[in-house]
């Protein structure tokens, strides 16, 4: 019998690609370190029986198609899907899966890390003391701001926002939310409060954006929004660039409507919008929330466990189907 042919959109971790071999797959890797273009990647899946992908990967009908009658899954690297065009996957009987859990500790800590080098202006300072510009110590030096006893604004309750809740309460703030369905046992649990979402842009000193980008969260944070928020308050955005009106953003920062922002993702990515790179009131990291090896080790294993339920005729654990 021909063996099923699983085809990887980029390297990663070898323990899931190891998973798909003593299967006794026939796994192909891109070997190129980069994004492939639609023509390389219409090229390449022809004939597959499952696709490997990344969230830099588009995959829309037309690389489905390509692949033809034997693709039974697209298994995303990735929590979030929004490359993923799902109704052209169901339509085609196309099973879709992502990695969920495995990347949920490590964007927490990554908002955290971006929370707290804001508050404390940890990036602004390292730059400073390596351009030796430190003379002494002064009273008033990077002078920054308490984190505990002030507010966090949680957008978008799901797994990573209750991270983030578990951590943050530990560093001694406060919590307010909004999500789309109200969470009793969090309330009850971490005494964090719901808020529509207006008014948690104005009662909040941090506010993080952890909702999944769809079209009703497209620039769910834009110049409206930005103005609601406190003159001294951080935007701090892990989830996806989209979420945030990075235009506005850019304004919002220039004219100091808020004191600041720390973001990982890019309304335009890999590209920056105008102005984003010139703001000292900002921190930018390169997507790397979900970055530690361990994070990286759990995706490669839940994605290649998706396609060997799959195509061992199971509905795999993280089925995107509804
Ligand atoms: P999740 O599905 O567990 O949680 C998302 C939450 O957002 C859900 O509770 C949902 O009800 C809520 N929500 C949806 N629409 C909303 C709205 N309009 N207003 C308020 N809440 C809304 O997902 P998760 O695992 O917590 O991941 C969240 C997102 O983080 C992913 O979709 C992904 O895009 C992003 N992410 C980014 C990185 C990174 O490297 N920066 C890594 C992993 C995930």
């Amino acid at each position: 019998m021909a063996k099923l042919k699983v085809y990887v959109t980029r390297m990663i971790c070898d323990n899931g690609i190891k998973m798909l071999k003593d299967q006794g797959y026939d796994v192909k890797i891109n070997p190129l370190d980069r994004i492939l273009t639609k023509k390389e990647l219409l090229k390449n899946v022809k004939g597959i029986d499952a696709l490997l992908c990344l969230l830099t990967d588009k995959i829309d009908a037309e690389v489905m198609d390509a692949a033809g009658k034997n693709l039974k899954i697209v298994a995303n690297f990735a929590v979030g899907f929004d490359n993923l065009d799902l109704e052209a996957a169901k339509i085609r009987g196309i099973m879709a899966t992502n990695t969920p859990q495995g990347s949920t500790e490590a964007v927490a800590e990554h908002a955290m890390g971006l929370l707290l080098a804001s508050a404390r202006r940890i990036v602004e300072a390292d730059k400073f003391t390596r351009a030796n510009k430190y003379k002494g110590w002064k009273p008033f030096l990077f002078i920054g701001e308490d984190i505990h006893d002030k507010t966090l604004g949680i957008i978008g309750l799901g797994r990573i926002g209750f991270a983030v809740a578990a951590r943050a309460l530990c560093f001694g703030l406060k919590i307010v939310y909004h999500d789309v369905v109200r969470n009793p046992e969090f309330e009850a649990k971490f005494g964090g409060k719901f808020l529509e979402t207006s008014e948690l842009l104005k009662q909040s000193d941090f506010v993080t954006l952890h909702v999944p980008l769809m079209p009703s969260t497209r620039h769910l944070i834009g110049k409206k929004e930005l103005a609601l928020m406190k003159k001294s308050a951080y935007l701090i955005n892990t989830s996806r660039g989209a979420v945030i009106d990075e235009k506005a953003l850019v304004a919002a920062l220039k004219k100091k409507q808020i004191a600041g922002a720390a973001i990982d993702v890019y309304e335009f990515e890999p590209k920056l919008s105008p102005g984003l790179t010139k703001l000292n009131n900002i921190i930018l990291t390169p997507h790397i929330a979900s970055a530690t090896i361990e994070t990286r080790m759990k995706m490669s294993e839940i994605a290649a466990q998706n396609i060997i339920e799959t195509l061992g005729g199971k509905v795999p654990a993280h089925s995107l189907h509804k």
